[in-house]
């Protein structure tokens, strides 16, 4: 049923549910909008939309070919929701794209990752670091001769977040896609999204993420001490590409700006090159029993449950990528299969 947003928009019919609200097809006075409507009990939270006041700025700021422009922020008229007005991107997210093609060609892929690095490049000049790279967050805009990703959600990541970062002991985010150094309780630079874009592209090429599968904790710990395995068939000059940006050290990673160059250097080389074949040793493999994520007052009227983070699972569109995890001690981050920590 259509219902007003603000005193501009209507909303029409339901597009997609993720981890902070509802996205609505919608429109408004220069035509159709996609309208995300912020989670009841976040908009219910008065820090939350103070802040939101205070970062409209920002997230309006923000115009890019590869980021999927904010136009308004909405609280509605009753008080009680709290609304997004974003450019309609036409086309699927890139978890929907991956999960019916399996695998992205390397041209494909490298072209997603090229323009979205290209995006945060200029968040990055801006101070603004997005903090939940990942496919999901990924839209491809296929209206025209060829397919456009564009990177969205920018701050809202870190807007819903931030009230909660004060607890001990906690981070937020998405397992397969955080970089090491936030598991280490470091704050969240610009790195940390080179690190989910890297990882983003590993999955793309090999059909699985480098440290995802099983446990939240064991995935954890694997980000902090191990490498990520290596891609047959893959040209090295990527595979170099790769590793230097899924490096532990964050100084260590390439900027946005130059990812994105490289990437676009190293395109004609990957011209016409096959999806990759990969052994079956990297396939995936039976999926482990899942343990209930851990619940916080927060989850109540919020998605909940296990992060499905076996790896090659059978991705589901309503999959929840998003949740809030335990930190594991030292001691902890140090036994298991997965060798030493460094912690
Ligand atoms: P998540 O919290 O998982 O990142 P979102 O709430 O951002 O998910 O979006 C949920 C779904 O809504 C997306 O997968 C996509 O299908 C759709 N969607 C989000 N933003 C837009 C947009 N600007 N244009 C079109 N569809 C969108």
């Amino acid at each position: 049923m259509a219902r007003n947003i603000g005193s501009h928009y209507t909303t029409e019919r339901v597009l997609g549910r993720g981890s902070a609200g509802t996205v609505w097809l919608g429109e408004g006075p220069e035509g159709p909008v996609a309208v995300k409507v912020l989670r009841e009990d976040l908009a219910a939270d008065p820090e939350l939309v103070e802040r939101f006041a205070h970062e409209r700025h920002t997230l309006l700021g923000l115009e890019h070919p590869h980021v999927v422009g904010v136009r308004e922020l909405v609280l509605a008229e009753d008080g009680k929701d709290l609304a997004l007005v974003m450019d309609l991107v036409r086309g699927p997210d890139l978890r929907t794209h991956l999960t019916r093609a399996r695998r992205l060609a390397p041209h494909e892929a490298v072209t997603v990752v090229a323009g979205v690095a290209s995006g945060l490049a200029v968040a990055h000049a801006a101070g603004i670091v997005h903090r939940d790279v990942k496919p999901e967050n990924i839209l491809l805009d296929t209206s025209g001769p060829e397919p456009v990703a564009l990177l969205t959600d920018f701050g809202v990541a870190q807007l819903i977040d931030e009230p909660r970062q004060g607890t001990a002991g906690r981070v937020v985010g998405t397992p397969d896609y955080i970089a090491p150094e936030i598991i280490e309780g470091l704050p969240s630079r610009a790195p940390v999204d080179i690190y989910a874009l890297a990882t983003v592209l590993y999955e793309l090429l090999a059909g699985f993420t480098p440290f995802g599968g099983g446990h939240t904790g064991a995935v954890l710990r694997r980000h902090v001490t191990e490498t990520a395995a290596p891609l047959p068939g893959l040209p090295p000059e990527l595979w170099e590409l790769l590793q230097q940006c899924l490096a532990k050290a964050p100084a260590s990673r390439l900027r946005a700006a130059e990812l994105a160059s490289r990437l676009r250097e190293i395109l004609p080389a990957l011209d016409g090159l096959p999806p990759l074949d990969i052994e079956s040793d990297h396939e995936p493999s039976p999926a482990p029993v899942e343990e209930p994520a851990e619940e916080t007052p927060a989850d109540h009227d919020g998605p909940r449950g296990a992060v499905p983070l076996v790896r090659g699972a059978a991705p589901d569109s309503e999959r929840v990528t998003h949740t809030r995890m335990r930190v594991p001690d030292a001691e902890e981050l140090a036994g298991g299969a997965h060798g030493t920590a460094r912690l």
